[in-house]
């Protein structure tokens, strides 16, 4: 393992020692295919499996019949958007989202207007916030869908979805929220019933790669969204290919343990990034772009003026991993989408750090990147001519 210190639980988590567990045995003694209908190893995956559903289905408090299982969010962010697309089609082809969305949101609504879905990109303000005003102006009887980033994965910024869901539902359109950073950070059940799809990445909450959820609230049938990969019938047909038992049964203990502790984790988590984050507000004219109250409780996100953000970030990686944006995004010679849609002037967007603590960081952790990133700004500005002379 590196030894530098990680602050960058938002891009990624390590995995559960419990989930490790949890997993083993369904590579080797029980790796029978859950499909395989007559004889005890498909038995036994396949009762693995639906235990799994059972379990998460609890913990989220929603029925097992919304839950379909798949690689990540990203395919899940995929299949809804396309498939409600495909599916609504003949009822309209409008669909709205925000400036703020994920790339998988925002890639995806790309690949729907070359196939002729017209998408309106709401802005937000300084914030971080979308307009409600603006969403309802922008509703219309073709909107199919409204497709809303619940937290955002740079800020950590909550959006107001008791309202957003109130104006969608009203217009008659479908409402999806991308709820990946918000699983096992704060409390995520009410959201699933003001919403019709959602979706979760294993991931993001100390389970493994390669698994996620989409959740689609009314799926008892099964036909609620249209099949995405097809092959083999699984998962209602809605998702074919062999079901992974071991990736779900360690999602299933991933979530469990994330709903386990959570309001006394988000209590834990708050007060370490309310003193990360008033460590760093020390630092002369340091700015911080997620101001909001409603905001997660892992998250910080700063900007400091007169340092150069590419040389600020490769110097901080000897010492610590942070982000200055979406990981999926970190090769991009781009400032962050979401701070220069939120007016971040784009010098400043490009010297922003995400700081994102997770369950193992401590109090002494804290300290230390305070002390770390205090000192490169420091040493950033001292070779920086402007900053002599401002
Ligand atoms: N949505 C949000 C808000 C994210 O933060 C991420 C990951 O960065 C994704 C979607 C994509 O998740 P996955 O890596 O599971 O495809």
């Amino acid at each position: 393992m590196p030894s530098q210190l990680y602050f960058d639980y938002n891009a990624t988590t390590p995995c559960a020692k419990e989930v490790i567990e949890s997993m083993l045995p369904h590579f080797y003694e029980n790796f029978g295919n859950p499909s395989s209908s007559h004889h005890p190893y498909g038995w036994l995956a396949k009762s693995s499996v639906e235990d799994s559903s059972l379990s998460i289905a609890k913990n989220l408090d929603v029925s097992p019949s919304s839950l379909i299982y798949t690689s990540g969010a990203t395919e899940s962010i995929n299949m809804v958007l396309k498939g409600v697309a495909r599916k609504m089609r003949s009822k309209g082809n409008h669909i709205i989202t925000t400036k703020v969305a994920h790339k998988a949101v925002l890639d995806t609504c790309a690949f729907l207007e070359e196939d002729g879905f017209e998408i309106s990109y709401l802005d937000v303000d300084s914030e971080g916030l979308i307009s409600l005003e603006t969403l309802n102006q922008t509703l219309r009887s073709d909107t199919i869908l409204v497709s809303i980033l619940y937290a955002n994965n740079e800020t950590g910024i909550i959006q107001p979805l008791d309202e957003i869901s109130k104006l969608t539902h009203q217009n008659g359109s479908l409402l999806f929220s991308d709820t990946t950073q918000a699983l096992g950070k704060v409390a995520i059940t009410h959201v699933l019933d003001l919403v019709d799809f959602a979706c979760f990445s294993g991931h993001k909450v100390y389970g493994p790669k390669g698994i996620g959820l989409v959740y689609i609230k009314d799926n008892e049938n099964g036909d609620s969204l249209p099949s995405f990969i097809q092959g083999g019938g699984q998962q209602k047909k809605q998702r074919g290919g062999t079901i992974n038992t071991p990736l779900i049964v360690g999602l299933a203990k991933a979530i469990e343990l994330a709903c386990k502790n959570l309001s006394e984790e988000t209590r834990r988590l708050n007060n370490l990034r309310d003193a990360l984050e008033g460590g760093l507000l020390e630092i002369e004219l340091a700015v911080s772009n997620s101001t909001k109250l409603r905001r997660l409780p892992n998250t910080i996100n700063i900007s400091f003026s007169y340092v150069d953000g590419a040389n600020l970030l490769t110097a901080l990686s000897r010492q610590i991993a942070v982000s200055n944006g979406s990981a999926c995004n970190s090769s991009s010679v781009e400032p962050s989408h979401v701070l220069t849609a939120m007016g971040v002037e784009r010098s400043l967007a490009f010297a922003s750090l995400r700081l994102s603590i997770g369950r193992f960081t401590t109090e002494e952790d804290i300290n230390k990147a305070i002390e770390i990133v205090t000192e490169e700004v420091a040493i950033q500005r001292e070779n920086n001519i402007l900053w002599e002379r401002r």
